[in-house]
């Protein structure tokens, strides 16, 4: 018995204690947990999921054969490889994912360009060469992931009863500020932005990220500028990269990912953008370039991307690869319109899935986001994301995700229409 033995050791090691802080019941697993019980009390319902952001079309041909091809050099001994030496990308990858950036207007050197396994673990380990007591701020909703691991790192106070840690910076974003946040009272270090949003589906124009990278540069902040979802901007004049706004190369990180714009969730590959001017003081008070630390860090705890998904992305800007991925963002473009036009035709009140695949739904008032959650599977056999489930300002709102099969989208909008009018 584990338990009887550790009682009998007089000393032990301790856990970091900053993880008691986070909240128990991580958003995902809750609403897996209420759809696993009502799926095993209505065995016969068709359950259609429209929660979690994850894509569902395959990988396009031209993208698979890179893949298979470089998986095929790796068995012979002319053409297989080990540790990629500089751990940060091959030129193959770094090299159109350079020219996409310049193509939206972001001057940007190859080496300022680091190759990952995710926009997940970069938007979270980012955090690691900043101080611990650096102040940052969030939007609310946001994606848990920002809030959550700067809780683990040590950066937040306790969780209060409205879900908000202490300490933290939270900026209200919701369809009465046009989804626009203010910018904060005072100064903050740290800044996170999502822009297309999630789980919002706004996107930031060039007038409010010209008001940030502003604030950043009066206030000596950090913008870590989340572009996960720039592909999916439909919409001409929104900027897809924070560093198409003049001065934001002193002042902020960007990410990005082949997750949601290729189809990688399951394949992983990421990059972010560290200008080499962008700078923090250290204890002395003296200016450390970013860049620098990045690199130490990444190259000390990160070897590198596997070189066939290396090949694999390198393959999504290739003249087939590009145009077939863009046969499939626009397939989810049409199933976000498909569910924006049914539900607003149903009532309701609706927001972005314009340039994100993610539609906000704005629920009729006074119903509450997880009673709505309920009522949506108990009824239309809908999965939603209750939008308090990412913040409190998402109260009130369900994040619906068109990432589905067409046919399962149709039938979800029309479900909703019939049992469910707002
Ligand atoms: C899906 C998503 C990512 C991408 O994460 P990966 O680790 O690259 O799969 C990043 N940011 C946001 C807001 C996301 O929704």
């Amino acid at each position: 018995m584990a338990g009887k033995e550790s009682a009998m050791v007089a000393a032990m090691a301790t856990i970091n204690p900053s993880y008691a802080k986070l909240q128990a019941g991580y958003l995902f697993p809750e609403v897996g947990k209420r759809v696993r019980a009502f799926a095993a009390a209505h065995p016969s319902a068709r359950i259609i999921r429209l929660g979690i952001g994850d894509v569902v079309l395959p990988l396009p041909p031209p993208i698979v054969e890179a893949l298979k091809a470089a998986a095929e050099e790796m068995g012979h001994r002319e053409t297989f490889r080990g540790y990629d030496d500089r751990g940060r990308g091959y030129d193959f990858l770094i090299e159109p994912i350079v020219a996409h950036l310049r193509s939206q207007g972001a001057e940007v050197a190859e080496d300022e360009v680091f190759v990952s396994d995710g926009s997940k673990c970069d938007t979270a380990n980012i955090q690691e060469i900043f101080a611990v007591d650096n102040v940052v701020a969030v939007t609310d909703p946001v994606y848990p992931v920002y809030v959550d691991t700067n809780v683990m790192a040590g950066r937040t106070g306790a969780m209060a009863a409205d879900g908000r840690y202490g300490k933290l910076v939270y900026l209200p974003t919701t369809a009465e500020n046009g989804f626009d946040p203010a910018l904060p009272g005072g100064r903050v270090d740290l800044i996170y932005l999502c822009s297309p949003n999630n789980p919002t589906g706004a996107v930031m124009s060039r007038v409010a990220l010209e008001k940030w990278v502003a604030y950043a540069r009066e206030h000596g902040s950090i913008i870590l500028f989340d572009a996960a979802y720039e592909a999916f901007i439909s919409e001409p004049d929104y900027p897809h990269t924070i560093f198409a706004i003049p001065g934001a190369r002193q002042v902020a990180i960007e990410f990005r990912s082949f997750s949601k714009t290729a189809g990688f969730t399951g394949t992983r590959c990421a990059y972010t953008v560290i200008p080499k001017e962008l700078c923090a003081r250290d204890a002395s008070g003296a200016e450390v370039a970013l860049h620098g630390l990045w690199h130490r860090r990444h190259t000390t705890k990160f070897n590198g991307v596997s070189y066939p998904v290396q090949r694999a992305a390198a393959a999504v800007f290739s003249p087939a690869g590009s145009q077939a991925v863009h046969a499939n963002l626009d397939y989810y473009m049409e199933n976000a319109r498909i569910i924006r036009a049914g539900l607003a035709g149903a009532g309701y009140r609706v927001y972005g899935g314009v340039n994100a695949p993610y539609i906000w739904l704005k629920l009729p008032a006074g119903v509450g986001s997880w009673q709505f959650f309920d009522r949506l599977l108990a009824e239309a056999h809908v999965v939603g994301t209750p939008g308090a489930g990412f913040g409190a300002c998402g109260e009130g709102y369900l994040r619906l995700s068109a990432f589905g099969f067409r046919e399962n989208i149709e039938e979800a909008v029309e479900r909703i229409k019939t049992k469910l009018p707002g």
